[in-house]
C-alpha cells in the first residue's frame, strides 16, 4: 500500500526507514546493557563517565572481572564506525582509571564476538588475576 502523497519509490524508502526505526527501537528496548545504562536493571556499577559505564560481571571468571560498556548502544566490535570514536576513547579511559584505582599491575582487555558474545551490546572485559578461566569467557 502506498503512503498518501508519495510515489512508489518514495513510499518504499519511507517503509524501509520506518522498518529500520522499528527494529532498532525493539532491539534497544530489549538490550540488557542498555537497561543497565539507564538504571532499569541494577548491578554493581564501579565507574560512571559521560559516555561509558563499568560494572562488575555477574559471573566472574577471574579475581577482577569488570565489564566496560559505551552508554550508546553499539552491537559489537565489528559494527563500530568512525562516529563511535569518542565512545571507544571513553571506554579505554574508564579502563585506565580502574587499573589505577584497583592498582592492577597486570590486566587484560578482551572483546568477544560472534558465538562467543552473549550480550549484543559492545563490552570490554577487564580481567585481572592469575587464574583467568578463559574457557568460561
Ligand atoms: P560476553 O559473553 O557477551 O562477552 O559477555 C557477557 C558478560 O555479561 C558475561 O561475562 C556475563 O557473565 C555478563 N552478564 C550477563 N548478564 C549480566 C547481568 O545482568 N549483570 C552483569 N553485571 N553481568 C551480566
Ligand atoms: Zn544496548
Amino acid at each position: 500500500m502506498l503512503k498518501s502523497g508519495l510515489n512508489s519509490n518514495q513510499s518504499l524508502k519511507w517503509m524501509a526507514k520506518e522498518l529500520k526505526l522499528r527494529i532498532s527501537y525493539k532491539f534497544m528496548k530489549d538490550c540488557l546493557f542498555c537497561k543497565i545504562v539507564k538504571g532499569e536493571v541494577k548491578t554493581g556499577v564501579v565507574l560512571e563517565a559521560p559516555k561509558a559505564l563499568a560494572f562488575k560481571d555477574i559471573n566472574p571468571v577471574a579475581a577482577v572481572h569488570i565489564l566496560i560498556v559505551p552508554k550508546k548502544h553499539i552491537d559489537t566490535a565489528t559494527s563500530i564506525t568512525s562516529s563511535d570514536g569518542a565512545d571507544l576513547v571513553a571506554m579505554h579511559q574508564a579502563a585506565k582509571k580502574l587499573v589505577e584505582k584497583l592498582k592492577l599491575t597486570s590486566y587484560r582487555l578482551a572483546y568477544n564476538g560472534g558465538k562467543y558474545q552473549h550480550v549484543p551490546h559492545l563490552h570490554m572485559h577487564l580481567l585481572s588475576g592469575d587464574q583467568v578461566q578463559w574457557d568460561r569467557l
